[in-house]
């Protein structure tokens, strides 16, 4: 399956019309590792789609994230940031660089107590402090 092929399969999957624009988006999404906001999904589509509004990418990245196809992060600059990357895996931000990176993390040895009674539907692991790359400058 090519990308197109399977980021229409995955919109259908969720009775979501695949327009061009949510496939490109959700193709982008799903291969960028950069956690990309809205203004970038933007800029990086506009030259493939110069019809493309930011209000449009706005409520696809909603529809996306409600459907579960995508998660939403909020970073330290408190911009929402976009990962189609929807398995368990943390979130580092280094507050000098602001780049968020991936890592991997056990969610099911994570002990918590005192939400017995909570249903629980997300678990975000989230941690901020600097990149190798900006202690090595
Ligand atoms: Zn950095
Ligand atoms: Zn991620």
């Amino acid at each position: 399956m090519n990308k197109v092929e399977s980021a229409i399969s995955l919109l259908r999957s969720k009775s979501i019309r695949p327009s061009i624009a949510r496939i490109k988006i959700l193709e982008y999404l799903s291969h960028t590792t950069e956690h990309p906001t809205v203004e970038m999904i933007h800029t990086s589509l506009l030259p493939a789609i110069p019809t493309l509004s930011k209000a449009t990418v706005y409520k696809t990245v909603g529809l996306l994230v409600e459907a579960g196809l995508a998660r939403l992060l909020y970073g330290e600059d408190c911009e929402a940031h976009y990962d189609a990357d929807i398995s368990d895996h943390g979130h580092f931000q280094c507050t000098r660089c602001g780049k968020i990176y991936d890592f991997a993390v056990n969610l099911a040895l994570l002990e918590t107590e005192g939400l017995e009674r909570f249903a629980v539907t997300e678990r975000n692991v989230f941690f901020r402090g600097a990149c190798p790359r900006c202690l090595s400058e």
